[in-house]
């Protein structure tokens, strides 16, 4: 439990150090120039619209973080959050854990964890008609004989490798289950199925683009486990799988 919510907390960390820094370097340089020359017209107008800036980033950044613990209302509000922690939190995380030195992966799965903490939040908001279960090929064995793409009604349940079980739950639970072979492919099966909510499975590195380039659609992510390397013969918590269709349904 302790290690779960470090991994939660690590990114809103990462983040909120990140503007406390970048505040602290505004006001320093603003009252410094200040106190010093006086400030022209133009860097009037300059540390204005630097400081318009800096009060959207962090108000925006609250918002985010109340989004994972009470559902945003109204939608486009939700969205501008949802489009700011892809696109300008995720990139101030990133930054400032190249520069202290962390784990690509310790961040990411942070990063992802935030993520299910506010699609969770937002569930009683969400249309949950439409699941989709989006899984990667490498956790199909790989001597299986049938080649699985898109719908994973093809396996043959021999039980050599965990589709099989995600193949039972999705009849179970009645939701849609689809492989993809890549960022085009799962593109591709998002916009053929317009989910209203998807539980992705995937590594560090393609859960977190995948959760970023669908940022309009609530992503549930799930790691996946790599006992054999990557992209090869990998494994996945069922349970995990269905805790998350559980909750939206
Ligand atoms: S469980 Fe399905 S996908 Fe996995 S090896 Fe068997 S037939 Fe192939």
């Amino acid at each position: 439990m302790k290690e779960y919510y470090l991994s939660v907390i690590k990114f809103p960390l990462l983040v909120s150090s990140s503007l406390f820094i970048l505040a602290i370097a505004f006001f320093g340089t603003a009252l410094g120039s200040y106190f010093r020359l006086g400030l022209s017209l133009t860097e009037t107008v300059v540390y204005t619209m630097l400081f318009i800036l800096l009060v959207i980033l962090v108000s925006s950044w609250i918002l985010t973080l109340l989004a994972t613990h009470h559902p945003i209302r109204p939608k486009w509000m939700l969205n501008f959050s949802k489009w700011m922690l892809a696109f300008v939190y995720y990139y101030l995380a990133r930054a400032l854990g190249s520069i202290t030195l962390q784990k690509k992966e310790s961040w990411q799965e942070s990063f992802l964890n935030f993520n299910n903490e506010i699609v969770l939040s937002q569930a009683r908001d969400i249309s949950h008609k439409n699941i989709l279960l989006l899984l990667p090929h490498c956790l199909q064995n790989s001597e299986c004989k049938i080649r699985i793409t898109g719908d994973i009604n093809e396996c043959a349940l021999c039980g050599k490798c965990d589709i099989a079980e995600i193949k039972k739950m999705a009849h179970k639970y009645n939701v849609k289950a689809a492989v993809a072979t890549g960022g085009s492919l799962a593109r591709k099966l998002i916009k053929d199925h317009a989910p209203n909510v998807i539980v992705a499975v995937a590594c560090h590195r393609d859960l977190t683009d995948g959760v970023r380039d669908a940022w309009k659609v609530p992503v549930y992510g799930v790691l996946n486990e790599r006992p054999n390397g990557p992209c090869f013969d990998t494994t996945v918590s069922i349970k995990t799988i269905e805790f998350a269709i559980k909750k939206f349904q």
